[in-house]
């Protein structure tokens, strides 16, 4: 009957039934109005299509009420009766849980197999959990390709296998040739402890333990837990501030020294940021900066950065001081706009940067990407007068190989290298990367060093610089200008 009803609606909307509607009343009005002379059969006429009338009526309102709670492009629940159907559900007894659906790159699956194959796979999706839910459970779409689900609560390892299950049969949906799509679904699940709580407020907290599953997991499940959830507070509060800490320039350069081996004096330095809250204090880097990468503002702080450097070093000029090359962080997110490298340029000339006293990190991770995009970088780098250097080298997967396909002039051995007591096979490997980087004309920088005997050590294998807290940690600029050119600036 639902589908007739659809059928006609999608065809010609409501406009049949209105009129058909309108008909039978004007029938009414002529029935009465009209002279039928047997008074038995003007009732039963009257009945008739009173009857008619007010079931065309009805049937009308009952569907649009349908309708009204079925998704457009599922069929199945939409948000609103989802939420509906939740809050009535929660009013039996007994344990659940609400666990809100994504689907893994759907977008890919929508740019390879169009927008038509997208919504068709939204429907059997709908369909395989609607399969999955029983009796006092349900389920629906809450936007895109995200869907929700309550379902009743045992243990956690059989929620686990049911979970599992639908991701089983969402490995078999295929194309018409049989291939599959590969389709993976994410599972955000939320216990409910508190059955009055809004299911919309139920549906956010189950949504923040599906965005802690990471892109290596074993298994495509994140539950919930309250440090979540303050996690994610604590990082709206941050995005609230950040442009007007920036404005205010909250942002401060420190500058943690890097020493030279052989002499053991000051060579060098890192800008590393610092944000000093007027409320909290000192906020640090490894807080905000995947924070600020996420969203993009990361860019806006390294451009930042790098102005106050090199003001920095033009203040340093023009005191007649010593040229002690600074290095800056530059991070992936650049890459996303193009020429970006345009504005790094305008500030060089505009403070009239001598030549390599500037050192542009760039993260290993960035290796694993387009090479030829990267080595483009580097030079524009090297055209403007900067050196350039590869952080973090040994902390992901990147490869020695890679070294010799890419001109940067130093190497910066991340901390991990360090952590812990070095044994053999680590001071090993320690070595051969330090070789091949020397055998490349590199130099060296080794990061996170704490150790007096790994000074010694490094010694041993010519590494060129220690940046550690062995000799010194960041640094307010006035107390980095004191240890350097040892006198009080300003
Ligand atoms: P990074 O670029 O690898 O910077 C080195 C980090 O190691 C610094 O942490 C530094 O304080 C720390 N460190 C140095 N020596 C030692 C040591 O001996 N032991 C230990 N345990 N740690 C040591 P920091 O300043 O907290 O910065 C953390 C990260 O935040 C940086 O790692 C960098 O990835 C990022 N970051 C900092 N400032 C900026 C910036 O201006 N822009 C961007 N894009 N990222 C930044
Ligand atoms: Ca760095
Ligand atoms: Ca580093």
């Amino acid at each position: 009957m639902e589908r007739i009803l659809l059928a006609i609606k999608k065809a010609c909307g409501w406009i049949i039934w209105d009129v058909l509607t309108i008909i039978m009343l004007i029938g009414l009005l002529v029935i009465v109005l009209k002279d039928i002379s047997d008074p038995a059969v003007k009732v039963a006429l009257l009945i008739l299509v009173f009857g008619a009338a007010l079931l065309s009526l009805s049937m009308k309102y009952w569907f649009s009420n349908r309708q009204s709670g079925r998704d457009d492009v599922t069929g199945g629940k939409n948000k609103k009766e989802f939420e509906r159907i939740t809050k009535k559900l929660l009013r039996g007894n007994g344990e659940y849980v609400l666990v809100y659906a994504n689907i893994d790159r759907f977008k890919l699956i929508n740019e390879t197999y169009g927008n038509d194959v997208g919504d068709q796979i939204l429907r059997k999706i709908q369909l395989l959990l609607d399969n999955e839910v029983v009796r006092g459970e349900t389920s629906g779409r809450i936007m895109a390709d995200n869907f929700g689900m309550l379902m009743r609560f045992n243990t956690m390892k059989l929620l686990k296998q049911r979970l599992s299950r639908i991701n089983h049969q969402m490995a078999e949906l295929a194309d018409e040739k049989g291939n599959p799509y590969g389709i993976v679904l994410y599972f955000g699940v939320y216990r409910i402890h508190d059955k009055n709580m809004e299911v919309s407020t139920m549906l956010e907290h189950a949504n923040v333990a599906l965005k802690k599953i990471g892109p290596s997991y074993l298994v495509p499940i994140g539950i919930y837990s309250k440090a979540d959830m303050n996690h994610l507070e604590r990082e709206k509060m941050l995005e609230m501030k950040m442009q007007s800490a920036l404005e205010h320039r909250c942002f401060i350069p420190y500058l943690q020294p890097k020493y030279e081996l052989e002499t053991e004096t000051i060579a060098g330095a890192e800008a590393l940021v610092r944000w000093i809250d007027p409320k909290e204090g000192m906020i640090y880097p490894d807080e905000f900066i995947p924070l600020f990468e996420g969203n993009g503002f990361v860019t806006e702080v390294d451009l930042y950065m790098f102005e106050e450097i090199c003001k920095l070093i033009h203040k340093w000029n023009e005191e007649g001081r010593r040229q002690i090359p600074i290095s800056v962080n530059l991070s992936r997110s650049h890459f996303s706009v193009p020429n970006f490298f345009d504005e790094y340029e305008n500030i060089l000339k505009k403070y009239n940067i001598p030549p390599k006293s500037i050192e542009i990190e760039l993260t290993e991770s960035l290796f694993y990407n387009d090479l030829s995009a990267l080595n483009d970088l580097v030079s524009r780098i090297h055209n403007a007068g900067c050196l350039c250097s590869i952080d973090d080298f040994g902390s992901g997967y990147s490869s020695l190989n890679m070294l010799k396909d890419v001109e940067v002039d130093a190497l910066k051995l991340d901390r991990v290298f360090f952590e812990n007591n070095v044994d053999k096979r680590g001071k090993d490997i320690i070595q051969s990367v330090i070789h091949l980087a020397q055998a490349l004309e590199l130099h060296t920088i080794s990061e996170g060093v704490e150790e007096r005997a790994q000074v010694e050590f490094l010694k041993q294998m010519n590494c060129d610089l220690i940046q550690g807290y062995v000799f010194a940690k960041p640094m307010p600029i006035p107390q980095f200008e004191e240890l350097a050119f040892g006198e009080k600036a300003g």
